[in-house]
């Protein structure tokens, strides 16, 4: 059977993990735009404020591949075949398959602003080199968009000394996740740290190494980066006839409505009615995949959705937010002075959302809350002052890769005696590692029981 992999990402390299080490007798091949082996594209922020090294977020190189019979093909499709089962690359090779793989992920949206050509995305390893290089000689950069990446990117940049101003045309920071309060105690918190803030005020502009805003104000950008958002990478797949929403629609299988024998994972499919752009769901797609593909086949593949939680990478700032608030009773701790804004939403006694900023300890235990649908205590304010409790078996520690404490224990009772043995028999910690300090938590819990 020729299975072929178009994506080396996070999706396209975790299903070509799961698959060697299921499909046994199968023929694989990956295709990637990047030269060389996969890496950790979530932890490029961590790379930028100098909190991880670049050969630190290497997933695999190009030994891998080669070590375990799968054929890495750098170089872009541009086109797909489905009538003769062909898929071509652009000076390339002419591959056939049996079983096609889509994990073509997303790319970064330029908003329409003249000039913006000039800006650079946040999207790739090559994005973050000329981020770099930009960086070692600019005077002043400018990031565009106050969402989760333009906070981590302008707050990585500051870290380096480099004078930063982050532009919003949005009222408030993360509108999408905050209410104005929070937002205010994140934007001062934020220009604490050496990031200047502009909210409500969109570039109309780029005019050489200077961006002008609506307001008429000019700002050096010697660095311009854009963090506007992304969409899924679906014209390959559009122009082969398969069904596309927003993303490439697939069943519970992960496989295409139009043709079972392509499937599509991470940012770029459609799964229940929504894409996700976040590694947690590529990853569970990458499994359910591979395990459909090597005849694992059955019902309940997929784990059943956990509340959603993001946590922002940024170096001083503490923020997670835990589910969609969709209203209901609220429960609000503020205490500016600090930086700490912290909300919990509740409805029918369980908890549907949270906000915690500033202090982010309570996290793990709102988490599990939420996903259990526990009923909570009449006493709601005592649950931000929750302090890491001894978390039950079933927790799920690590959420990108769907690591649970219980794994944690049968690492720890299959020799695993560090954090980093314990990740490599579990993969907790390799996603966007913000669990570590859960993890660490945990294994010190195990030695001290000994
Ligand atoms: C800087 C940054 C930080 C992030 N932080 C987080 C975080 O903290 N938590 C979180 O959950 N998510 C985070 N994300 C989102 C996360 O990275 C994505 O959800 C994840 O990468 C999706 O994986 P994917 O494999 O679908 O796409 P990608 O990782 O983007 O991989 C797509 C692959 O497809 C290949 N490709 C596309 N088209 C073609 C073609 N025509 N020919 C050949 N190859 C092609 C590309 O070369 C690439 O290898 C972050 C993203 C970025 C950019």
């Amino acid at each position: 059977v020729k299975i072929v992999v178009i994506g080396n990402g996070m999706a396209g390299f975790r299903v070509a993990e799961e698959l060697v080490a299921r499909a046994a007798g199968c023929e694989f091949t990956v295709v990637g735009e990047e030269p060389g082996g996969a890496y950790n594209r979530v932890q490029l922020p961590l790379v930028l404020s100098g909190a991880a090294r670049a050969d630190s977020i290497e997933l695999a190189d190009e030994g891998w591949y080669a070590a375990r019979g799968v054929h890495l093909v750098t170089g872009s499709v541009s086109r797909i075949d489905r009538a003769r089962r062909l898929v071509e690359i652009t000076d390339g090779p002419v591959l056939p398959y049996d079983v096609l793989i889509l994990a073509t992920g997303s790319e970064p949206v330029l908003p329409p602003i003249p000039g913006a050509e000039q800006a650079v995305a946040f999207r790739t390893l090559r994005d973050l080199t000329r981020i770099q290089a930009r960086a070692a000689t600019a005077g002043h950069a400018v990031v565009l968009g106050g969402g989760v990446l333009g906070l981590e990117t302008a707050r990585g940049l500051a870290c380096g000394g480099l004078p930063v101003t982050l532009v919003h045309r949005g009222r408030r920071l993360m509108e999408r996740q905050l209410e104005a309060g929070a937002a205010r105690v994140l934007a001062r918190t934020a220009r604490g740290l050496g990031v200047r803030v502009r909210t409500g005020a969109p570039i109309t502009q780029v005019r050489g190494p200077r961006v002008v805003l609506e307001d008429g104000v000019a700002l050096d950008a010697d660095l311009l980066v854009v963090c506007c958002g992304t969409r899924p990478r679906t014209e390959l797949a559009r122009a082969a006839g398969l069904a596309v929403r927003s993303g490439v629609v697939v069943d519970e299988q992960m496989r295409s409505i139009t043709d079972p024998r392509v499937f599509a994972i991470g940012d770029c499919a459609e799964h229940r009615g929504s894409t996700s752009g976040l590694v947690g769901p590529a990853w569970a797609h990458a499994r359910v995949a591979a395990q459909v593909v090597a005849g694992e086949a059955g019902p309940g593949l997929m784990p059943s959705e956990m509340t959603p939680v993001i946590r922002l990478k940024a170096s001083g700032i503490e923020l997670a937010v835990l589910g969609r608030d969709g209203g209901g009773e609220v429960v609000r701790f503020t205490d500016p002075a600090r930086g700490v804004y912290q909300k919990l939403v509740v409805r029918n006694g369980k908890l549907t959302s949270a906000i915690l900023l500033g202090d982010t300890r309570a996290a793990g235990t709102l988490t599990q809350l939420a996903d259990r649908g526990t009923v909570l205590p009449a006493d709601r304010a005592s649950l931000l002052s929750v302090r890491r409790e001894s978390p039950a078996a079933d927790t799920t520690i690590c959420r990108c890769n769907g690591v649970t404490r219980a794994d944690l224990r049968s690492a720890w009772q299959n020799g695993a005696r560090d954090t980093a043995q314990v990740a490599a028999m579990t993969r907790a910690t390799t996603g966007c590692g913000t669990c570590r300090e859960a993890v660490e938590g945990v294994v010190a819990g195990l030695f001290s029981q000994v």
